[in-house]
Protein backbone atom coordinates (compact mmCIF):
# COMPACT_ATOMS: atom_id res chain seq x y z
CA UNK A 1 0.00 0.00 0.00
CA UNK A 2 2.90 2.24 -0.30
CA UNK A 3 2.34 2.70 -3.99
CA UNK A 4 1.25 6.08 -4.03
CA UNK A 5 -2.45 6.90 -4.99
CA UNK A 6 -3.11 8.74 -8.17
CA UNK A 7 -6.19 10.92 -8.79
CA UNK A 8 -6.94 13.52 -11.10
CA UNK A 9 -7.52 17.25 -10.00
CA UNK A 10 -11.40 16.93 -10.75
CA UNK A 11 -14.11 14.11 -12.97
CA UNK A 12 -13.07 15.91 -16.41
CA UNK A 13 -9.41 14.77 -15.95
CA UNK A 14 -9.09 11.07 -15.42
CA UNK A 15 -9.04 9.01 -18.66
CA UNK A 16 -11.49 6.74 -18.24
CA UNK A 17 -11.01 5.09 -21.58
CA UNK A 18 -8.39 2.71 -19.84
CA UNK A 19 -11.16 1.81 -17.52
CA UNK A 20 -14.24 1.04 -20.18
CA UNK A 21 -11.90 0.55 -23.61
CA UNK A 22 -15.30 -0.12 -25.27
CA UNK A 23 -17.21 3.11 -24.25
CA UNK A 24 -14.48 5.74 -24.13
CA UNK A 25 -12.30 7.34 -26.36
CA UNK A 26 -8.05 7.75 -25.26
CA UNK A 27 -8.04 11.01 -23.89
CA UNK A 28 -5.77 13.25 -26.36
CA UNK A 29 -4.37 16.70 -26.58
CA UNK A 30 -6.93 17.72 -28.18
CA UNK A 31 -10.06 18.53 -25.73
CA UNK A 32 -13.20 17.28 -27.84
CA UNK A 33 -12.07 14.09 -28.12
CA UNK A 34 -11.62 14.48 -24.42
CA UNK A 35 -15.23 13.88 -23.96
CA UNK A 36 -16.19 10.35 -24.12
CA UNK A 37 -18.41 8.81 -26.89
CA UNK A 38 -21.54 6.37 -25.25
CA UNK A 39 -22.50 5.14 -28.53
CA UNK A 40 -25.56 4.31 -27.02
CA UNK A 41 -29.10 5.28 -27.89
CA UNK A 42 -30.12 5.84 -24.24
CA UNK A 43 -28.10 7.29 -21.71
CA UNK A 44 -26.98 4.07 -19.69
CA UNK A 45 -28.88 3.42 -16.82
CA UNK A 46 -31.74 4.89 -17.55
CA UNK A 47 -32.00 1.96 -20.05
CA UNK A 48 -31.27 -0.64 -17.00
CA UNK A 49 -33.57 0.92 -14.72
CA UNK A 50 -36.36 0.59 -17.03
CA UNK A 51 -35.83 -2.83 -17.28
CA UNK A 52 -35.91 -3.68 -20.94
CA UNK A 53 -35.85 -6.64 -22.28
CA UNK A 54 -33.77 -5.65 -25.36
CA UNK A 55 -31.23 -8.02 -25.91
CA UNK A 56 -28.04 -7.38 -24.63
CA UNK A 57 -26.24 -8.09 -27.96
CA UNK A 58 -28.32 -5.80 -29.51
CA UNK A 59 -27.41 -2.66 -27.11
CA UNK A 60 -23.67 -4.12 -25.80
CA UNK A 61 -21.20 -1.89 -27.00
CA UNK A 62 -19.62 -4.35 -29.66
CA UNK A 63 -22.95 -3.65 -31.36
CA UNK A 64 -23.81 -0.17 -30.34
CA UNK A 65 -21.69 1.70 -32.67
CA UNK A 66 -24.22 0.86 -35.17
CA UNK A 67 -27.41 1.90 -33.46
CA UNK A 68 -26.86 4.94 -33.24
CA UNK A 69 -24.65 8.71 -34.33
CA UNK A 70 -26.05 10.06 -31.23
CA UNK A 71 -23.55 10.80 -28.56
CA UNK A 72 -24.42 10.96 -25.23
CA UNK A 73 -21.73 10.95 -22.33
CA UNK A 74 -20.88 8.13 -20.69
CA UNK A 75 -20.30 8.10 -17.06
CA UNK A 76 -19.99 5.60 -14.37
CA UNK A 77 -23.30 5.53 -11.94
CA UNK A 78 -22.60 2.91 -9.57
CA UNK A 79 -20.14 2.89 -6.81
CA UNK A 80 -18.31 0.11 -5.08
CA UNK A 81 -16.91 1.88 -2.24
CA UNK A 82 -14.31 -0.96 -0.38
CA UNK A 83 -15.11 -3.68 -3.35
CA UNK A 84 -12.27 -5.82 -2.30
CA UNK A 85 -11.92 -8.92 -4.89
CA UNK A 86 -15.07 -7.23 -7.40
CA UNK A 87 -17.84 -10.51 -6.40
CA UNK A 88 -20.60 -7.58 -6.56
CA UNK A 89 -19.43 -5.79 -9.78
CA UNK A 90 -19.00 -9.73 -11.24
CA UNK A 91 -22.69 -10.20 -10.35
CA UNK A 92 -24.30 -6.32 -11.24
CA UNK A 93 -22.46 -6.71 -14.83
CA UNK A 94 -25.08 -8.29 -16.49
CA UNK A 95 -27.98 -7.26 -14.75
CA UNK A 96 -27.17 -3.59 -15.71
CA UNK A 97 -25.47 -3.94 -19.16
CA UNK A 98 -25.98 -0.51 -19.81
CA UNK A 99 -24.13 1.03 -16.93
CA UNK A 100 -21.08 1.63 -15.66
CA UNK A 101 -19.66 0.71 -12.80
CA UNK A 102 -16.46 1.05 -10.87
CA UNK A 103 -15.02 -0.91 -7.73
CA UNK A 104 -12.97 1.21 -5.73
CA UNK A 105 -10.46 0.13 -3.36
CA UNK A 106 -7.28 0.84 -1.34
CA UNK A 107 -5.12 -2.40 -1.07
CA UNK A 108 -3.24 -2.75 -4.30
CA UNK A 109 -2.91 -6.38 -4.76
CA UNK A 110 -6.68 -6.57 -4.56
CA UNK A 111 -6.97 -3.71 -7.16
CA UNK A 112 -4.54 -5.83 -9.10
CA UNK A 113 -6.47 -9.25 -8.90
CA UNK A 114 -9.77 -7.54 -9.77
CA UNK A 115 -8.11 -6.14 -12.72
CA UNK A 116 -7.30 -9.03 -14.05
CA UNK A 117 -10.41 -10.84 -13.09
CA UNK A 118 -12.01 -8.22 -14.77
CA UNK A 119 -9.49 -8.58 -17.86
CA UNK A 120 -10.17 -12.18 -18.38
CA UNK A 121 -13.79 -12.02 -17.87
CA UNK A 122 -13.52 -9.67 -21.43
CA UNK A 123 -11.39 -11.96 -22.83
CA UNK A 124 -13.70 -14.81 -22.36
CA UNK A 125 -16.77 -12.93 -23.46
CA UNK A 126 -14.98 -12.74 -27.14
CA UNK A 127 -14.06 -16.15 -27.05
CA UNK A 128 -10.24 -15.81 -26.34
CA UNK A 129 -8.16 -17.68 -24.29
CA UNK A 130 -5.42 -15.61 -22.60
CA UNK A 131 -2.20 -16.22 -21.58
CA UNK A 132 -1.74 -19.66 -21.31
CA UNK A 133 0.72 -20.37 -18.34
CA UNK A 134 -0.70 -22.89 -15.62
CA UNK A 135 -1.31 -19.90 -13.30
CA UNK A 136 -3.84 -18.26 -15.58
CA UNK A 137 -4.94 -21.66 -17.02
CA UNK A 138 -6.18 -21.96 -13.33
CA UNK A 139 -7.63 -18.40 -12.86
CA UNK A 140 -9.84 -19.61 -16.13
CA UNK A 141 -11.17 -22.70 -14.59
CA UNK A 142 -11.87 -20.84 -11.89
CA UNK A 143 -13.75 -17.74 -13.61
CA UNK A 144 -15.49 -20.76 -16.12
CA UNK A 145 -16.85 -21.98 -12.60
CA UNK A 146 -18.13 -18.60 -11.83
CA UNK A 147 -19.55 -17.88 -14.99
CA UNK A 148 -21.91 -20.47 -14.98
CA UNK A 149 -22.87 -20.43 -11.46
CA UNK A 150 -24.36 -16.80 -12.53
CA UNK A 151 -27.16 -18.58 -13.96
CA UNK A 152 -28.05 -15.82 -16.09
CA UNK A 153 -30.33 -16.09 -19.14
CA UNK A 154 -28.92 -16.20 -22.12
CA UNK A 155 -29.64 -14.08 -25.09
CA UNK A 156 -28.76 -12.61 -27.91
CA UNK A 157 -25.31 -14.20 -30.44
CA UNK A 158 -24.07 -16.15 -28.25
CA UNK A 159 -19.79 -17.09 -28.22
CA UNK A 160 -18.56 -20.41 -27.64
CA UNK A 161 -15.77 -21.12 -25.57
CA UNK A 162 -13.92 -24.58 -25.34
CA UNK A 163 -12.19 -24.89 -21.82
CA UNK A 164 -10.61 -28.12 -21.13
CA UNK A 165 -13.23 -29.96 -23.08
CA UNK A 166 -16.26 -27.82 -21.73
CA UNK A 167 -18.23 -25.73 -23.80
CA UNK A 168 -19.54 -22.23 -21.98
CA UNK A 169 -22.23 -19.95 -24.09
CA UNK A 170 -21.33 -16.18 -23.06
CA UNK A 171 -23.24 -13.07 -23.72
CA UNK A 172 -21.13 -10.33 -25.85
CA UNK A 173 -21.35 -7.21 -24.38
CA UNK A 174 -20.53 -8.38 -20.21
CA UNK A 175 -17.37 -7.14 -18.21
CA UNK A 176 -16.88 -3.98 -20.75
CA UNK A 177 -19.13 -1.73 -17.97
CA UNK A 178 -16.82 -3.19 -14.78
CA UNK A 179 -13.57 -1.62 -13.38
CA UNK A 180 -11.57 -1.46 -10.85
CA UNK A 181 -9.84 1.32 -9.60
CA UNK A 182 -7.55 2.34 -6.70
CA UNK A 183 -8.63 4.81 -4.09
CA UNK A 184 -8.76 6.47 -0.98
CA UNK A 185 -12.43 6.56 -0.86
CA UNK A 186 -12.03 8.89 2.38
CA UNK A 187 -10.26 11.46 0.83
CA UNK A 188 -10.66 11.25 -3.30
CA UNK A 189 -14.17 10.37 -4.23
CA UNK A 190 -15.41 14.07 -5.65
CA UNK A 191 -11.97 14.08 -7.55
CA UNK A 192 -13.53 11.38 -9.59
CA UNK A 193 -17.21 12.08 -9.29
CA UNK A 194 -19.15 14.71 -10.71
CA UNK A 195 -21.94 16.28 -8.15
CA UNK A 196 -24.91 13.90 -8.54
CA UNK A 197 -23.33 11.81 -11.14
CA UNK A 198 -24.01 8.43 -9.31
CA UNK A 199 -27.06 6.22 -8.75
CA UNK A 200 -26.21 3.57 -6.77
CA UNK A 201 -23.18 3.48 -4.23
CA UNK A 202 -22.57 0.07 -2.56
CA UNK A 203 -20.46 0.07 0.96
CA UNK A 204 -20.44 -4.44 1.94
CA UNK A 205 -19.06 -5.97 4.76
CA UNK A 206 -17.09 -2.63 5.52
CA UNK A 207 -14.44 -3.14 8.18
CA UNK A 208 -15.96 -2.51 11.31
CA UNK A 209 -12.90 -0.50 13.48
CA UNK A 210 -14.06 -2.01 16.54
CA UNK A 211 -11.98 0.05 19.29
CA UNK A 212 -13.60 3.02 19.77
CA UNK A 213 -10.48 5.45 19.08
CA UNK A 214 -10.52 3.86 15.38
CA UNK A 215 -13.95 4.64 14.81
CA UNK A 216 -13.09 7.85 12.88
CA UNK A 217 -11.79 5.18 10.43
CA UNK A 218 -15.43 3.81 9.49
CA UNK A 219 -16.26 4.28 5.97
CA UNK A 220 -19.53 5.41 7.10
CA UNK A 221 -19.08 8.97 9.44
CA UNK A 222 -20.59 12.54 9.13
CA UNK A 223 -18.00 13.62 6.93
CA UNK A 224 -18.38 10.76 4.52
CA UNK A 225 -22.23 11.14 4.20
CA UNK A 226 -21.55 14.84 3.09
CA UNK A 227 -19.01 13.57 0.37
CA UNK A 228 -21.35 10.71 -0.74
CA UNK A 229 -24.75 13.08 -0.80
CA UNK A 230 -22.49 15.53 -2.68
CA UNK A 231 -21.80 12.64 -5.90
CA UNK A 232 -25.08 11.25 -5.54
CA UNK A 233 -28.42 12.02 -7.59
CA UNK A 234 -31.64 12.68 -5.82
CA UNK A 235 -33.33 9.45 -5.94
CA UNK A 236 -30.20 7.36 -6.16
CA UNK A 237 -29.86 4.48 -3.45
CA UNK A 238 -27.17 3.58 -0.75
CA UNK A 239 -26.82 -0.09 0.14
CA UNK A 240 -25.27 -1.32 3.52
CA UNK A 241 -25.01 -4.31 4.73
CA UNK A 242 -22.35 -5.72 7.14
CA UNK A 243 -22.09 -8.49 9.49
CA UNK A 244 -21.15 -6.72 12.74
CA UNK A 245 -24.25 -5.65 14.36
CA UNK A 246 -22.27 -2.72 16.10
CA UNK A 247 -21.35 -1.73 12.60
CA UNK A 248 -24.93 -1.73 11.79
CA UNK A 249 -26.18 0.23 14.37
CA UNK A 250 -23.36 3.24 13.83
CA UNK A 251 -24.15 3.04 10.38
CA UNK A 252 -27.53 3.47 10.89
CA UNK A 253 -27.86 6.20 13.33
CA UNK A 254 -25.12 8.38 11.04
CA UNK A 255 -27.20 7.93 8.35
CA UNK A 256 -30.85 8.24 10.02
CA UNK A 257 -29.35 11.94 11.15
CA UNK A 258 -28.60 13.01 8.18
CA UNK A 259 -30.79 15.21 6.21
CA UNK A 260 -29.67 14.25 2.75
CA UNK A 261 -30.54 10.02 3.15
CA UNK A 262 -33.66 8.64 4.08
CA UNK A 263 -34.46 4.97 5.25
CA UNK A 264 -36.25 2.44 2.30
CA UNK A 265 -38.86 0.45 3.52
CA UNK A 266 -37.36 -3.33 3.35
CA UNK A 267 -40.49 -4.02 1.88
CA UNK A 268 -39.87 -1.38 -1.13
CA UNK A 269 -36.36 -3.23 -1.24
CA UNK A 270 -38.72 -6.57 -2.56
CA UNK A 271 -37.83 -6.72 -6.41
CA UNK A 272 -35.08 -4.23 -6.46
CA UNK A 273 -32.59 -6.86 -8.89
CA UNK A 274 -29.25 -5.40 -6.68
CA UNK A 275 -30.47 -6.70 -3.20
CA UNK A 276 -29.76 -10.47 -3.68
CA UNK A 277 -26.22 -9.34 -5.09
CA UNK A 278 -25.71 -7.28 -2.32
CA UNK A 279 -26.49 -10.07 0.34
CA UNK A 280 -25.09 -12.63 -1.66
CA UNK A 281 -22.37 -12.00 -4.38
CA UNK A 282 -19.69 -10.43 -2.02
CA UNK A 283 -16.43 -12.58 -1.08
CA UNK A 284 -16.84 -11.26 2.25
CA UNK A 285 -20.63 -11.75 2.00
CA UNK A 286 -19.76 -15.43 0.65
CA UNK A 287 -17.50 -15.92 3.96
CA UNK A 288 -20.19 -14.63 6.36
CA UNK A 289 -22.54 -17.27 4.48
CA UNK A 290 -20.49 -20.26 4.82
CA UNK A 291 -20.18 -19.27 8.76
CA UNK A 292 -23.65 -19.00 9.33
CA UNK A 293 -23.27 -15.28 10.32
CA UNK A 294 -25.73 -13.15 10.66
CA UNK A 295 -25.88 -10.22 7.93
CA UNK A 296 -27.73 -6.38 8.16
CA UNK A 297 -28.74 -4.83 5.76
CA UNK A 298 -29.69 -0.82 5.53
CA UNK A 299 -30.75 0.79 2.06
CA UNK A 300 -31.22 4.49 1.82
CA UNK A 301 -32.53 6.74 -0.95
CA UNK A 302 -30.63 10.14 -1.50
CA UNK A 303 -33.76 12.65 -1.26
CA UNK A 304 -33.85 16.18 -2.30
CA UNK A 305 -31.56 19.33 -1.12
CA UNK A 306 -34.22 22.01 0.26
CA UNK A 307 -31.55 24.08 -0.58
CA UNK A 308 -31.23 23.37 -3.94
CA UNK A 309 -34.77 24.98 -4.81
N1 LIG B 1 -16.95 -5.20 -0.11
C1 LIG B 1 -16.07 -6.34 -0.20
C2 LIG B 1 -16.80 -7.61 0.14
O1 LIG B 1 -17.93 -7.53 0.64
O2 LIG B 1 -16.23 -8.70 -0.11
C3 LIG B 1 -14.81 -6.18 0.69
C4 LIG B 1 -15.07 -6.07 2.16
S1 LIG B 1 -13.55 -5.87 3.08
C5 LIG B 1 -14.00 -6.31 4.71
C6 LIG B 1 -13.42 -4.09 3.16
C7 LIG B 1 -12.62 -3.54 2.02
O3 LIG B 1 -12.63 -2.13 2.05
C8 LIG B 1 -11.16 -3.96 2.06
O4 LIG B 1 -10.82 -4.59 0.86
C9 LIG B 1 -10.41 -2.66 2.29
O5 LIG B 1 -9.12 -2.65 1.71
C10 LIG B 1 -11.34 -1.66 1.66
N2 LIG B 1 -11.18 -0.28 2.17
C11 LIG B 1 -11.08 0.09 3.47
N3 LIG B 1 -10.95 1.43 3.56
C12 LIG B 1 -10.95 1.91 2.30
C13 LIG B 1 -10.84 3.23 1.74
N4 LIG B 1 -10.68 4.29 2.52
N5 LIG B 1 -10.88 3.36 0.40
C14 LIG B 1 -11.03 2.27 -0.40
N6 LIG B 1 -11.14 1.01 0.07
C15 LIG B 1 -11.11 0.83 1.40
Amino acid sequence: NDVPLDYPVNPDEEDWSKLYPAYFRPHTEDAQTAVCDAKRPLSPSAADEAGSDESLSKRGPAAASAATTEKVPAQVEFADIGCGYGGLLVALAPLYPNTLMVGMEIRVKLVDYLQQRIEALRGFQHGLLLKKDAEWVDVRSKLLQEIAALNQPLVGDEDELHDNGETTRLVPGHYENIAAMRINCQKYLPNFFKKGQLSKMFILFADPHFKRRKHKARIISTTMLAEYAYVMRTGGILYMITDVKDLCDWSVSHLDAFPLFERIPDEELIGDPAIPCVVNSTEEGKKVARNKGKKYLACYRRIEDPAEN
